[in-house]
């Protein structure tokens, strides 16, 4: 059997109701607790404020961060940080989805060092230390896996490059991970957070990079995801499906976090820094019919796993019919959640896609893919996303 490391360090509270512990797993950590939001809206005040309530009463004090917006930037970081430090806050709590949780994070590491949370991406020689401030993650999507990651991505608006700090001292201390919450995403933010769980668990089972663990926890990830995304898309009050989601996310979360991700993500992280108002999901969905055409030849054996989870008679299929076959059942998957989309969609020009190719090879997440692609294939592959193009399957 391969060798690998494993590593988690959060403390994960799961279930229904678990919000209720919100003031416990920050009083653990701090008394004087910077909370972390969008700015709040009808459907979040609720939780808001009994999350403020609930801190108060075990005695935490709070000031409330609420300018997080989708795909976070660096100055979205730094008047966190601000915040952070006026306040003299001993513990960041991140509350929403992965943008909230990674600004939380983020600002975690800003005010504790100096220079701002840009100059300690994943790949700088100056690391966030031991200063850096413990985090609580509550998350409101299914989702990122943010809370039970150390990544934090951040976008920086001049360099139109979106960009990731990844280290252990990122790990949230603690998340609550409660499906009740999840019960106001809206359809279509169901579908593209949704979808991006599904992407992480597959890219993680696919990846060279990843172990016998992950195999485990990242095939489970796919199965729910297959079973229940669709229903929690289509019928947002259904609890057990949304319950089934956050756990898919949260495995898909602990997955990458040891396996990591692949050729989508770096392309998707292209997206989000050259077109932030392209939800992260959909960057996603946008190259993946391409992608897996592209690369089931390399690993059959996967796909035809995963393509007999969405269609169990694909059994009957040898295993390089069924690998072929998978990439139907799962372009099937993504129309079904209403994730077909096209560059055209979102409004990204096509006169931009070579400097979209490039930008997409810029970080390492394509070297983990099982097929590595070069500029030219990377470029054909966004190509392909295209409604214009002859190759794309017309709906
Ligand atoms: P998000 O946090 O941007 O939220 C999307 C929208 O949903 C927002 O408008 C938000 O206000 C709304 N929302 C959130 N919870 C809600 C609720 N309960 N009810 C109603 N509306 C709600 O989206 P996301 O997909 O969760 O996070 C995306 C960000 O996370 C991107 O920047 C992405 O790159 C990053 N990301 C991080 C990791 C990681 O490991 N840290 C992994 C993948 C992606």
């Amino acid at each position: 059997m391969k060798e690998f490391n494993y590593y988690q360090p959060t403390k994960i509270r799961f279930g229904r109701g678990r919000i209720r512990e919100v003031g416990e797993a920050v009083s653990r950590f701090g008394r004087r607790c910077l909370l972390v939001t969008v700015p709040v809206f009808p459907d979040f005040e609720g939780l808001f404020q009994e999350v403020k309530e609930i801190l108060e009463d075990s005695g935490v004090t709070v000031a409330h961060y609420e300018g997080v917006i989708p795909n976070p930037t660096t100055e979205v970081v730094t008047a966190g940080a601000r915040m952070a430090e006026d306040h003299r806050a001993d513990v960041v709590l991140g509350l929403g989805g992965g943008s909230s949780m990674d600004t939380a994070k983020a600002i975690a590491v800003e005010a504790t060092h100096a220079g701002t949370s840009w100059d300690y991406l994943f790949f700088r020689d100056i690391q966030p230390t031991e200063k850096t401030l413990p985090v609580v993650a509550v998350s409101t999507t299914s989702g990122t896996g943010s809370q039970v990651t150390q990544v934090a991505v951040v976008t920086n608006p001049e360099e139109k490059v979106k960009s990731a700090l990844y280290h252990p001292h990122l790990f949230p201390k603690a998340c609550i991970v409660d499906p009740e919450l999840m019960l106001t995403v809206p359809g279509h933010v169901t579908a593209s957070t949704g979808f991006d769980v599904f992407a992480h668990a597959f890219e993680s089972f696919i990846t060279p990079s990843g172990s016998p663990y992950t195999d485990l926890i990242s095939f489970e990830a796919i199965r729910l995801a297959a079973a229940h995304l669709p229903r929690a898309v289509k019928e947002g009050a259904d609890l057990e499906a949304r319950t089934h989601m956050a756990w898919a996310d949260t495995l898909a979360g602990l997955s990458i976090a040891n396996a990591g991700v692949t050729l989508p993500h770096g392309i998707g992280m292209a997206i989000g820094g050259m077109y932030p108002h392209v939800m992260h999901g959909e960057a996603l969905a946008v190259v993946y019919p391409a992608i897996l055409q592209y690369t089931y030849q390399a690993v059959p054996d996967r796909f035809a796993r995963v393509g007999r989870v969405f269609d169990p008679s694909l059994g009957d299929l040898s295993e390089a019919e069924a690998a072929a076959a998978s990439c139907d059942v799962i372009e099937d998957f993504i129309k079904k959640i209403g994730m077909s989309l096209c560059f055209e969609d979102m409004k990204v020009p096509s006169e931009e896609l070579r400097a979209l190719a490039e930008a997409s090879l810029v970080l390492p997440d394509y070297k983990s893919h099982p097929r590595v692609v070069d500029l030219e294939e990377v470029y054909a592959l966004l190509l392909k996303s295209c409604r214009m193009h002859p190759g794309r399957t017309q709906e």
